[in-house]
């Protein structure tokens, strides 16, 4: 099977200084890949490029057997993205969100299955602002899967959280690849990186 990610010396430049300087790895079809390193390193910048919501000054990008710079469209029609927080509208019930979310993808699942999944069933309907960190957490991992996507790219998901949350997110992630989904996680976590990762490749002052 052709891999799911392939970055080619990525160019990621900030006002002069290389966020991001020649960045190359790929991720096969299945396999939990954790890109890990310090602050600053350059993780959510290359998870950035990839998902089309920064433009790479450099490099070759390909997700999903498409090229991200040239059709970060129909990228987005099969990934699902968790950053590292997740601001929704202060009103918005985990329902409401799922369904609206669902509405811009030409496949969804369905909210009921995925609130389930998710452990969010009793908050189903408690508005955004209500909800812990844990839960929140939770409804961007279920957002993030509302298109049935088949790469899911996971920026710094279990930050923040307090241990049995995290290791709820832990099994969650397991769960994904057991799915069949390749998943792309972020983190700065050591012990995470090993206990959920089939490879790693280690990150910093954007470099591998
Ligand atoms: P963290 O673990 O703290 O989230 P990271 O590995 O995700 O870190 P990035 O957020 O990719 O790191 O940042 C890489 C470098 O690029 C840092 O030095 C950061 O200060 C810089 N940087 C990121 N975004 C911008 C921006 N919008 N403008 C200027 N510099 C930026």
């Amino acid at each position: 099977m052709p891999p799911k990610v392939v970055v080619r010396d990525l160019v990621k430049r900030y006002g002069g200084i290389d966020a991001v300087g020649g960045v190359s790895f790929a991720i096969n079809a299945g396999e939990i890949f954790g890109l890990l390193g310090p602050n600053g390193a350059g993780k959510t910048t290359t998870v950035e490029c990839l998902i089309g919501l920064r433009d790479a000054d450099g490099g070759h990008l390909e997700v999903c057997g498409f090229d991200a710079r040239k059709n970060p469209a129909e990228v987005k029609q099969r990934i699902g993205v968790a950053l590292q927080s997740t601001s929704l509208q202060e009103q918005i019930t985990p329902r409401e969100a799922l369904r609206v979310f669902g509405s811009f993808y030409r496949q969804r699942t369905d909210a009921e299955s995925l609130l389930k999944r998710f452990a969010l069933t009793e908050k189903a309907d408690a508005r955004f602002a209500t909800l812990s960190g844990g839960q929140r957490q939770r409804l961007a991992l279920a957002l993030a899967f509302v298109n049935r996507p088949e790469l899911v790219l996971l920026d710094e998901p279990t930050t923040g959280l307090d241990p049995q949350s995290r290791r709820e997110l832990h099994h969650d992630i397991e769960r994904m690849k057991q799915d069949g989904c390749t998943v792309l996680l972020t983190t700065h976590y050591l012990e995470e990186a090993e206990r959920l990762c089939d490879r790693v490749a280690i990150i910093n002052q954007g470099r591998i």
